[in-house]
């Protein structure tokens, strides 16, 4: 099989440390992302260095045609898909009651609807050449629930039954799903809850820091390996013992 991944949300953060470790581990890359051109290409470039082919494709994953369009392109200059990393996420806070549909919505649409935009399009090579990897990044909020960030844990929570029930539809077929449920990973998404916030999640995690986006990459990459051939449908909470 060729190894050709595509990486949601691989500008920054999480996804930035998957895209680098698949690569350090025979991957070619294709680092999506909406805004940060700049830093997607320097993840590129990095990929690059390391030895691998990448490219950089700017898609906002809710569109769905936006992400047949990069399919097509990763598959023109890459190669097919072989490996689908469904990184790309949002998250807010804001009491339920003061959650506007609109940002319920975008929620849904980019956590979940993401990964079911990407799968789809991945999927009609997967499935013709019966094997393939799809990897979800769903959170610990997803499992536990979070206070004050209702929208957040529902699509996190959703992808979780995304992930178990895709990995029977297509077991059948020989793709393999799997989810990987990070704890609090040190990246923009916790720093913009301030230091005090930061401070407490260090202090509730029982192995007393916040995790790095390597952390969480070596676990996407051990599912995405041989090692994992008899994995699917599992989900992976990696985070310093957050939730037991
Ligand atoms: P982050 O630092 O905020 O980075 C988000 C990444 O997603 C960026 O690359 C961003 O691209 C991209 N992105 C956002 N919306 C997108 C869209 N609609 N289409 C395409 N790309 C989009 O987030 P992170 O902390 O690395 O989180 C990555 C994933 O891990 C998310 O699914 C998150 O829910 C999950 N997670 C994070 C934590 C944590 O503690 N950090 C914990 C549990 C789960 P631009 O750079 O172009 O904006």
């Amino acid at each position: 099989m060729r190894k050709i991944a595509l990486v949601t949300g691989a500008s920054r953060g999480i996804g930035r440390g998957i895209a680098l470790q698949l690569a350090r581990e025979g991957w070619n890359v294709c680092v999506n992302y909406i805004q940060q051109r700049e830093a997607a290409e320097v993840v590129a470039a990095q990929i690059r260095s390391i030895g691998q082919n990448a490219m950089a494709y700017q898609a906002d994953v809710a569109d769905g045609e936006a992400v047949n369009a990069m399919v097509r392109a990763v598959e023109a200059q890459l190669g097919p898909v072989t490996l689908a990393v469904n990184n790309a996420g949002i998250s807010g806070q804001g009491l339920f009651q003061d959650t506007s549909d609109e940002v319920w919505d975008r929620h849904m649409a980019v956590n979940l609807g993401g990964a079911r935009n990407v799968i789809r399009a991945v999927l009609p090579h997967m499935l013709s050449e019966k094997s393939g990897c799809i990897v979800n990044i769903s959170s610990i909020w997803g499992l536990r629930g979070a206070s004050c960030e209702v929208a957040y844990a529902c699509s996190k929570a959703a992808v979780i039954g995304l992930t178990r029930s895709l990995a029977l539809e297509l077991a059948p077929s020989g793709i393999r799903v799997n989810c990987v449920a990070p704890g609090c990973i040190d990246t923009d998404m916790v720093q913009v809850l301030g230091d005090e916030t930061r401070s407490m999640l260090i202090e509730e995690t029982p192995l007393g820091r916040l995790g790095t986006p390597e952390d969480i990459a070596h676990a996407v990459a051990f599912f995405a390996s041989d090692k994992a051939s008899f994995l699917t449908g599992q989900v992976l909470t990696a985070d310093g013992g957050f939730i037991g």
